[in-house]
């Protein structure tokens, strides 16, 4: 067998006005995908979504780039594998798509579902949490935040994630204000769901301490990226400071990056995506978290295709835990599949099938045509 196409689809969809969001600085005007396609030969087709954090059209220019090396290659070869760098993020989404194909080809090829592939004994169905807490303003309704959640709660989600909201300085908010508002969404909850917080990066260390003490009272799950990144002294700091697990590392694609943060227990929870850094990749990573004793919980924004691909990763970890799910993407999350996995109260059944499991729909080019530029566009006040 002989993998005789790869070749990337790119795809948009233009938020109407009500569903935009806006978040910290910014405002999101459009859900974006990039599915990466190999073909065989012998007709099999494996598919992967690359994180649109890689940009689409920057994604297939590296893809395009790279698949000389794939072309007249048998699919199962494992001299093909490639590797993401840690550098370049559009390179790392070329990559990780390609791989995430290529285990759905595999998958295809044994007849097998790539969960399966990556450990023969993986779950069958995998634990989501609503991600969101997106779209909040300290201006003109922080109480948004808690009607969304319970609404999740409603939905039958026993977990939710929730964010800052708008920039803080425009509305003179402090850290005694938002942890007003994670009481009074706690109390709302009432024990009901797990909830857990991400920073985005963008506290100081003293407001991160701050919050982090409350959350652990509150009994909150995690604490996600609540200072910048490279500050891997800071995290270590603050994991030490409190019992809330600290977590972070989605924008990281190699064990290598991940190395200072394990040795160091910067993070308790560990949170790479298959859309950025790839299943093989992914699959290293997992086991040097579990060496150092540490969960991993992945990061998963974007589309229905690199959820699976995230699905199946969570269904084969030592540990499985959690997934994320992107509660704001819109129709497109969904609609790029033909065959929707089944969702249930919050748990998500890995399709007993071949590969990933989905199929794509028909037409996606024509229905769903990319949208050059940037996802959101920069909000002042
Ligand atoms: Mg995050």
């Amino acid at each position: 067998m002989k993998i005789v196409k790869v070749e990337t689809l790119c795809l948009s969809r233009p938020h109407e006005l009500e569903r935009q969001w806006a978040t910290h600085t910014f405002r999101v005007v459009k859900a974006d995908c990039a599915i990466v396609v190999i073909t065989t030969d012998e007709g099999l087709q494996g598919i992967g979504e690359a994180c649109a954090y890689g940009v689409p059209s920057l994604i297939r220019e590296w893809v395009d780039w790279l698949s000389p090396l794939l072309i007249d290659r048998d699919p199962r070869d494992p001299g093909i594998v490639m590797h993401p760098n840690g550098r370049s993020a559009r390179y790392d989404c070329a990559v990780a798509g390609i791989d995430c194909a290529l285990w759905d080809l595999r998958g295809k090829i044994e007849g097998r579902p790539v969960s399966h592939l990556l450990k023969p004994n993986a779950q069958h169905r995998v634990k989501l949490y609503a991600s969101s807490g997106c779209r909040y303003d300290w201006r003109t309704n922080p109480n948004q935040v808690i009607e969304e959640t319970l609404s999740y709660l409603d939905d039958g989600y026993e977990a939710c994630k929730v964010r800052l909201g708008t920039h803080w300085a425009w509305d003179g908010v402090t850290t005694d204000r938002f942890i007003g508002l994670m009481r009074d969404l706690s109390s709302a909850v009432d024990g009901r769901m797990e909830l857990m917080v991400d920073g985005n990066q963008r506290l100081t260390e003293d407001q991160a301490l701050e919050i982090a003490r409350e959350l652990d009272r509150l009994g909150f799950a995690w604490f996600e990226e609540p200072i910048p990144q490279a500050d891997i002294d800071g995290y270590a700091r603050l994991n030490t400071a409190v019992d809330i697990p600290i977590s972070g590392g989605e924008q990281f694609t190699t064990v290598e990056q991940f190395r200072p943060y394990l040795e160091k227990r910067a993070y308790d929870i560990v949170q790479p995506d298959m859309g950025w850094c790839g299943l093989t990749e992914g699959m290293r990573i997992a086991e040097m978290a579990d060496h150092y004793d540490i969960d991993v919980v992945p990061h998963n924004w974007h589309n229905g295709l690199m959820t699976m691909a995230n699905a199946h990763y969570v269904a084969a970890l030592p540990r499985p835990r959690i997934c994320e799910l992107c509660m704001i993407q819109g129709p497109l999350q969904w609609d790029i599949l033909a065959d929707k996995p089944f969702i249930k109260h919050g748990w998500l059944e890995i399709p007993d099938k071949p590969g990933l499991g989905v199929s794509l729909s028909k037409n996606l080019e024509e229905r769903f045509p990319y949208i050059e530029g940037h996802y959101a566009v920069s909000v002042e006040r």
